[in-house]
């Protein structure tokens, strides 16, 4: 994975932004269908256009990011 973001609209959902396929591209965003839940986003939350973020990028550098993400929501939800 090289943009590894978990989705905000099912909450579970781990995808890498690298491998959607985008549905439509505009000046200010770009809009796909998430490959976990179907939902159909945009990336104008990490712009500013929105408060509500579709995702939230994992930072991959992190010591365990899938066990804190997956897991944890999984143990804890
Ligand atoms: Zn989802």
């Amino acid at each position: 994975m090289t943009s590894p973001v978990r989705c905000n609209r099912c909450r579970t959902g781990v995808y890498d932004l690298g491998t959607v396929t985008v549905t439509a591209r505009y000046a200010d965003c770009s809009m796909w269908n998430t490959p976990c839940c179907g939902s159909l986003v945009d990336d104008r939350g990490e712009t500013g256009w929105k408060t509500f973020k579709d995702y939230e990028r994992i930072d991959p550098n992190r010591q365990d990011p899938w066990g804190v993400d997956i897991y944890g929501i999984m143990r804890h939800g």
